[in-house]
């Protein structure tokens, strides 16, 4: 099953590539619905530079798992 960017509905074939997909994008729009999720789009993108594990695109790539619609 897809995961769709909640915000573009643009499709991946996981959360992380969309996760990676929001970071990368970085416009308004995603940031606006990263903060709308409760947490800080920069504290993610340190968190993701400065842990191992690729910890900032997990905790975004759960976020966009719960937002996904429902099938
Ligand atoms: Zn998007």
């Amino acid at each position: 099953m897809d995961i769709k960017c909640p915000v573009c509905k643009k499709p991946r074939n996981t959360s992380m590539k969309v996760a990676r997909h929001i970071f990368g994008t970085g416009d308004k729009p995603h940031k606006a619905w990263v903060k709308a999720q409760g947490v800080s789009y920069i504290d993610l993108l340190i968190q993701q530079a400065t842990e191992t594990g690729n910890r900032g695109f997990a905790t975004l790539a759960a976020l966009i798992e719960k937002a996904q619609p429902a099938a």
